[in-house]
């Protein structure tokens, strides 16, 4: 070790108490502290605070920390002053301070003692903290959940999008680190450029997650006997079930506490006190279980949820990652369970219509990767790693065989004729169309684009109508996965070929194509259960017959496992 290697472990120890670096930690701070851009994308967990943290505490001057988070920042403020001599060691600077605050933390700032202070974007933007700021020393700008800046991050906040001008206003060569545990290429680009730190040296920490099992199965009208079978089957383990809504959440709480289960529900619209009691009892495992909607999870830090079920499928693979990661922190047993009906892309393409258009695109786009997830018969972490720009051998990867599609494979047959077709034309419309327009022209089906290209008077247009949209759909996902085609990152979506792509079109070579799973649905309106609950009138019945249950159940009867779902 050298002179700065051994001083970063001391001032490790000394501040923290950890003997070691974790992952990329070391090699993020040395980029840090001599003075470059720096970028560090690595998963939730994986000890990002740290990489600004301790730069923050050894170098000259205050660094200024960028977090969307008012209860993140109090806790890190917290932490760090237990560790440190002074108060002022670190602060916050929001509109929750009044005046005397406001000038105990300047004086601080001005003094030097103050290493770290934490701003919400939005209390950067004020003119007087600017002023102030301009006039002090500022080592560095962390800007912690950088994915914020992304309308391709599934957590867009405006303000983030004038940070740079901003920074460019504190200081000119204020060396910048930008922090995220999105993974995506489209979201790292956006990052990038909108913090204009293309120059940064970027550390990226993998995103598998090994111990975790993925699951996808469909969603039927049973969906909820399903969830109940499996918590009873998981019994006394602690888990997290999402559903989308405040409303199924308070039902499938209900429904799991009517059979037995020790389940509360956890949403926006509970009151404060509510929410903190029944994040406490999940914590101190008084229930095994909490239904939640996506507000439950922030910051929750329980290292043995062995299950994340997802009643509904979320809106991106983003949030599925986040929300599955939830499980097996402490790298034991966690179980990932989804449930998936296209019935339910349908209902989040709904909600996304009042949008502007822009953003629905995004949206669209987003779920059309969801759809893509949940049919593919391909491996879910190769397919997950895959989308945020990892490449992953299930044969020799760490939790390779971690899955339904690896464990239960789909019939395969060869599909080496059709890869060529796929790729031919892609190459002759030269990397023209995404896959819907593409799938269309290879089905010899014309629409307005098409026809204003004229690529349906090709000879190549109907190269492949013997196969039908959805053959072709699944055709592509998984040379998508096999790296011969990608997709276009600028106009994301638009399909060209690779390298591979190009040498397979020269020497074709045998493709194994599994059958993708088939979602259909059945309904059956003879039977209520919860999840058909869209109108009140379901959900009427619903209650009263929950209600009628308890009544019968009142006297500590063994409760019969599935009894809600016999017709009432
Ligand atoms: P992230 O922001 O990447 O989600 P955090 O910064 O919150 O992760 O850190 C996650 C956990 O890892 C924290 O409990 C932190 O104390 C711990 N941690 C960070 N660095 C180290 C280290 N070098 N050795 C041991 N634990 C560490
Ligand atoms: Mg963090």
């Amino acid at each position: 070790m050298n002179k700065e290697e051994i001083d970063l472990h001391a001032s490790l120890k000394k501040y923290f108490g950890f003997s070691k670096f974790k992952g990329l930690q070391e090699s993020v701070i040395k980029s840090l502290v001599s003075g470059d851009n720096t970028f560090v994308i690595m998963p939730t967990g994986g000890g990002k605070s740290l990489c600004y943290q301790l730069p923050a505490l050894i170098e000259e001057g205050t660094a200024i920390i960028v977090s969307p988070l008012i209860a993140l920042m109090k806790n890190q403020v917290d932490a760090i002053r237990a560790v440190s001599q002074h108060d002022g060691v670190a602060h916050v600077l929001n509109s929750s301070l009044n005046k005397t605050e406001i000038k105990q933390v300047k004086e601080d700032i001005k003094s030097g003692i103050t290493k770290l202070l934490y701003v919400a974007p939005e209390s950067l933007t004020k003119e007087e903290n600017v002023e102030f700021l301009r006039s002090v020393t500022i080592s560095f700008m962390a800007v912690d959940e950088a994915h914020c800046i992304s309308e391709w991050g599934h957590d867009f906040r405006p303000e983030y999008r004038n940070l740079r001008h901003i920074i460019k206003r504190i200081g000119d060569n204020i060396p910048i680190i930008g922090l995220t545990a999105t993974a995506t290429p489209k979201v790292q680009e956006d990052i990038l450029k909108s913090l204009d730190i293309t120059d940064a040296n970027t550390f990226k920490a993998s995103f598998n997650r090994p111990n975790l099992y993925y699951e996808v199965r469909p969603k039927t009208k049973n969906v909820d006997a399903d969830i109940i079978r499996f918590v009873k089957l998981n019994e006394g383990k602690s888990g997290i079930i999402y559903c989308l809504s405040r409303k199924r959440v308070e039902e499938l709480a209900q429904v799991l506490q009517v059979n037995g289960i020790k389940a509360v529900p956890y949403h926006a619209g509970l009151d404060a006190k509510t929410r903190v009691k029944h994040q406490d009892m999940f914590l101190m495992e008084d229930v095994d279980v909490v239904v939640a909607t996506i507000a439950f999870g922030m910051g929750i830090d329980k290292p043995d949820v062995r299950f994340v079920i997802h009643h509904d499928i979320p809106k991106s693979i983003e949030s599925y990652y986040q929300e599955t990661g939830r499980a097996g922190r402490d790298g034991g047993e966690g179980h990932c369970l989804a449930f998936y009906a296209y019935k339910d892309i349908e209902k989040l393409e709904k909600f996304m219509s009042g949008k502007p258009v822009a953003e629905q695109e995004i949206g669209h786009a987003l779920l059309q990767e969801v759809v893509a997830f949940a049919e593919s018969s391909l491996s879910r972490r190769r397919f997950i790693l895959h989308y945020f720009g990892e490449e992953f051998d299930n044969e020799t990867g760490e939790g390779g065989d971690m899955d339904d599609n690896v464990r239960y494979p789909k019939k395969q047959h060869e599909a080496q004729d059709n890869v060529v077709v796929l790729l031919d034309t892609v190459e002759r419309t030269n990397d023209k169309y995404k896959s819907k327009d593409l799938v269309h022209v290879i089905t010899g089906k014309s629409n307005a684009l098409i026809a204003s290209h004229k690529t349906d008077t090709m000879p190549f247009f109907g190269n492949g109508q013997d196969k039908d949209k959805r053959y072709w759909m699944a055709l592509i996902r998984q040379v998508l996965v096999a790296g011969l085609l990608k997709k276009d990152i600028e106009t994301y979506g638009v399909l060209r070929l690779t390298d591979g792509g190009k040498e397979f079109l020269k020497l074709p070579r045998s493709f194994k194509m599994s059958e993708d799973h088939v979602f259909d649905e059945t309904t059956d309106d003879s039977i209520i259960t919860a999840s058909k609950g869209e109108g009140a009138v379901a959900d009427e019945r619903l209650m009263a017959m929950l209600k009628d249950l308890r009544k019968r159940n009142a006297k500590k009867l063994s409760v019969p496992p599935f009894v809600i779902f016999q017709d009432p």
